[in-house]
């Protein structure tokens, strides 16, 4: 390209992660010209440092249960051994190929593509490689990163980028935070035979049903968790090969120091001051509910604007964005029952209010719950349980809320999202013939609430 060159666009898309390559991809459909930026490697966080790696390890991380349990079927799985780095390996590979796909889908539907760290000139110009281009519509897509903790040798710690990216397994970890990422890997390398220490200033998993956080927090300990609550890290140094992590009235060793304290938007390079684009307290793009700036030709979707931080939120926003803004369609995003799963083991999933939320905005709420051995675990020496509840509107027998933990809870999950979506009764759940035998049969098989705060 030549330098300077004045390119000039129906749209420029800042950031090629979930929510930029469907807004960028769906306006060029729409006969939209179309630039998209994108200054590290295709897909963003989803595709290369967040969702997909991270499920790849979840999944890596089961198979010791599995072989475990195999034993009560017949099997015998003595000498079973593991190759992190050959997993490590196969990761990388999957995201390699999974990069390309991206980079030439958008290509295909012909999105002109600019490699580069994209900052704005003015309100609709963007300088990205010493060159110039110009868009009609700007629409920043930029992600989030993770947040780092303020502390003496702070860094000495991995963040969640760096620990899916370890060159050799650690023997022991210490996370620091209790959000989806850290319980995420708590149990990823506990699993993997891991000795992992978590750091928690006050609970787990704030925001989830207390029944989930319950059920999380036991199971965290049957995976010999070491769990510090009420707790902070004040210092990190190194000691010998390994670190030595401060608390309060406590030192310990780990070899690694994972923080997972949360992500914040992704707008430090992008000079957004010059155009005097309004933030939010949380330091993120503020937006209205067109998704559109206080700019009038500059839109924000996904991590940036910290709302919902889940792939299918941006993706749904970028898709709507591009509808509306290149086409007569019209159809926004409805944020109001997002489900969301945390890949635990077993992994946790809901959707809706969570009971104490669901008492606070109703009058009369029904808690249906059971706790279970599925069929899988009735033969096994270690159980896994399983565990459901549902939120029942008593005024309009309408489903508020969803929650499971279980092996096939997010898949579960889904479907009852649809349910919900259609706004299903309680009546339609228990008038709905079970399949049996299944884990899934136990929400159609309810008989009297357990729980009721009338
Ligand atoms: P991103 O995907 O972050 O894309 C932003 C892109 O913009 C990046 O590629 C970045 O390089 C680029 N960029 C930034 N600034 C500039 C600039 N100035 N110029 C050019 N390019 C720029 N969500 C789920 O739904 N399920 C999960 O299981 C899940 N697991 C996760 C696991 C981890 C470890 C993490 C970190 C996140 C996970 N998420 C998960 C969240 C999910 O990844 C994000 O919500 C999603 O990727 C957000 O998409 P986005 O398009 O808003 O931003
Ligand atoms: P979260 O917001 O989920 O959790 C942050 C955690 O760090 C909380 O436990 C919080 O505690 C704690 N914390 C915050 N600041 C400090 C501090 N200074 N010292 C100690 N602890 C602190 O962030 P994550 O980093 O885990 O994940 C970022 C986002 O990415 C998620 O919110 C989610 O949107 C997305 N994600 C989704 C996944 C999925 O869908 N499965 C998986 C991974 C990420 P407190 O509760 O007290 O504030």
């Amino acid at each position: 390209m030549n330098k300077n060159k004045q390119d000039k666009f129906d749209l420029i898309v800042i950031g090629g992660g979930s929510g930029g390559v469907r807004a960028a991809r769906i306006a060029s459909l729409h006969g939209a010209k179309v630039a998209l930026c994108e200054k590290d490697r295709m897909g963003g966080t989803c595709v290369i440092r967040g969702c997909i790696p991270k499920k790849l390890l979840f999944y890596s991380s089961q198979f010791q249960n599995d072989f475990l349990y195999s034993e009560s079927y017949g099997w015998s799985a003595k000498q079973i051994r593991y190759n992190f780095n050959k997993m490590i390996k196969n990761k990388n590979k999957e995201i390699d190929r999974l990069e390309n796909i991206y980079e030439s889908n958008i290509k295909n539907s012909g999105v002109t593509i600019f490699k580069g760290n994209a900052t704005f000139v003015n309100k609709n110009q963007i300088k990205i490689n010493g060159e110039i281009i110009k868009g009609n519509k700007i629409i920043i897509a930029c992600g989030g990163t993770p947040v780092s903790l303020e502390i003496p040798g702070s860094n000495l710690m991995d963040d969640s980028d760096k620990i899916m990216n370890l060159k050799r397994f650690p023997k022991s970890l210490t996370i620091v935070g209790a959000g989806y990422i850290a319980i995420e890997f708590a149990f990823i390398f506990a699993n993997l035979g891991t000795k992992v220490n978590l750091v928690v200033r006050k609970n787990i998993l704030r925001g989830f049903d207390d029944s989930l956080v319950e059920e999380i927090r036991k199971n965290l300990i049957s995976k010999k968790v070491k769990i510090f609550f009420d707790s902070q890290v004040e210092e990190i140094k190194k000691h010998k090969s390994n670190l030595k992590i401060h608390l309060k009235n406590k030192k310990f060793v780990s070899e690694k120091v994972l923080a997972a304290i949360g992500r914040q938007p992704n707008i430090k390079n992008l000079n957004i001051g010059k155009i005097g684009i309004n933030l939010n307290s949380s330091g993120a793009i503020k937006v209205n509910a067109k998704l559109q700036t206080n700019i009038s030709n500059i839109y924000a979707i996904g991590d940036v604007t910290d709302r919902i931080n889940l792939t299918p939120v941006a993706i749904a926003e970028g898709h709507s964005l591009a509808d509306r803004l290149f086409s007569s369609k019209k159809r926004d995003v409805d944020l109001s029952y997002v489900g969301s799963a945390v890949f635990s083991s077993p992994p946790i999933c809901s959707i809706g209010l969570t009971e104490v939320e669901a008492y606070k905005r109703y009058k009369r709420v029904d808690v249906y719950e059971s706790k279970f051995n599925s069929l899988k675990y009735s033969i096994v020496k270690n159980k896994n349980s399983t565990y459901i509840k549902l939120l029942v509107n008593n005024k309009n027998d309408r489903i508020i809320g969803a929650h499971m933990l279980g092996e096939e809870a997010p898949e579960i999950i889904q479907i009852i999202g649809v349910a919900i979506n259609a706004k299903a009764t309680f009546k339609n759940f228990v008038n709905t013939m079970a399949i049996h035998p299944t884990v899934a049969e136990e929400f159609v098989t309810f008989k009297e609430p357990i729980r009721r705060n009338y």
